[in-house]
């Protein structure tokens, strides 16, 4: 981003990119441990094949745990095939070391996805994380 875009970003909203993208693609969530201001999300996903062998209770549980789409699985086709997202935590930059030390002891078969937002340095970032 050139300086003069990042001026602008600055002065037409009012918030820097990471604010801005906290609002946007993690719908204002504060940090679910201390809610301070979110500075990542961590996501877990699921092979809907493997927790179907593994546990077809839990697919259960997951389809009935929300009262608004009874019967209904998050289902999100990636490119490992269609997977489930069994939990998504927003974190703020104080605790996000213990969010992602306790997404990583998840099993070993699921798939820890972690967006960092903007890089706060402007450089960059592909495929981090
Ligand atoms: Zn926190």
């Amino acid at each position: 981003m050139s300086p003069l875009h990042m001026r602008k970003f600055g002065r037409t909203t009012g918030e820097s990119p990471q604010e801005m993208h906290a609002r946007i693609a993690w719908h204002g969530r504060r940090c679910q441990a201390c809610g301070g201001p979110p500075a990542i999300l961590i996501r877990v996903l699921a092979p809907f094949k493997e927790l179907y062998e593994r546990a077809p209770d839990t697919l259960t549980v997951m389809a009935n745990s929300d009262p608004e789409h009874p019967g209904q699985l998050p289902i999100i086709p990636t490119q490992y095939g269609p997977m489930l997202r069994t939990s998504e935590i927003v974190a703020c930059a104080r605790c996000a070391p213990s969010a992602e030390k306790a997404a990583a002891h998840g099993p070993s078969w699921c798939l820890v996805e972690i967006d960092r937002g903007p890089d706060p340095t402007g450089k960059v970032s592909v495929g981090r994380g």
